[in-house]
């Protein structure tokens, strides 16, 4: 039987600028909601301490990553800070068509690449409340060498100015209460008029 978007799992997108806790509050989210999924990206970028391969990132080396764009194996991928960064196309259209709600963690230009080839994705934009957060909370990270932090930083708030492109804003001044509001998202998405064509269809055209 055909699948209709609905059983098919929403695909989500989230970015927010370096320092806006979105690690924490998806983190929240995942352990709130069961049916999310996150995509592990691929990327060319050290791990910092604390990360893991094939939990946080995989890992590549440049020539592996070439060979993975090469073979068309990115749904979108994109050069943030020096460094690439690619989401793996198989694995999320596994995920998706299991029924699972996917997030992808990406950067804004990736993310508007993804919303122009999937019109269907939401669009989340994690901000935090105030421009002093980003600061304090890059600075308490603070993994990066003073100058990669100046350049941050800059970005950062330079970000903020995107969010507008996005369908949703979450003001993360509480990482319980934000992780709630992607929950609502994601349940005022699957009750879009849009979502439920199949549906409708069936129900009005169908048989019992
Ligand atoms: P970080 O190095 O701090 O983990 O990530 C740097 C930026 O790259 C963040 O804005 C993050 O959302 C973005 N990013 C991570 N994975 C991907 C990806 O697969 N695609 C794109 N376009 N951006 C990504």
């Amino acid at each position: 039987m055909e699948k209709t978007k609905v059983q098919k799992g929403q695909l989500i997108v989230v970015s927010g600028p370096s320092g806006a806790g979105k690690g924490t509050v998806l983190a929240k989210a995942f352990e709130k909601y069961p049916n999310l999924r996150y995509s592990v990206s691929v990327t060319t970028r050290a791990p910092r301490e604390k990360e893991a391969d094939g939990v946080d990132y995989y890992f590549k080396n440049i020539d592996e990553y070439m060979k993975m764009l090469h073979d068309n194996e990115f749904l979108e991928h994109q050069c943030v800070y020096g460094n690439y960064y690619g989401t793996p196309r198989r694995k999320v259209e596994e995920m998706l068509d299991g029924g699972y709600d996917v997030v992808l963690e990406i950067d804004v230009k990736g993310a508007l690449e993804i919303k122009s080839r999937f019109p269907e994705a939401v669009m989340i934009f994690i901000t935090p409340d105030t421009k002093s957060t980003i600061e304090e909370r890059l600075k308490k990270r603070s993994t990066e060498k003073e100058e990669e932090l100046m350049v941050r930083i800059g970005s950062a708030l330079e970000e903020l100015k995107q969010a507008e492109k996005y369908d949703y804003v979450v003001v993360n001044e509480d990482a319980d209460r934000s992780a709630d509001d992607i929950g609502a998202i994601i349940r005022a998405e699957k009750c879009s008029t849009a979502k439920n064509k199949v549906f409708l269809n069936k129900l009005i055209y169908g048989g019992n």
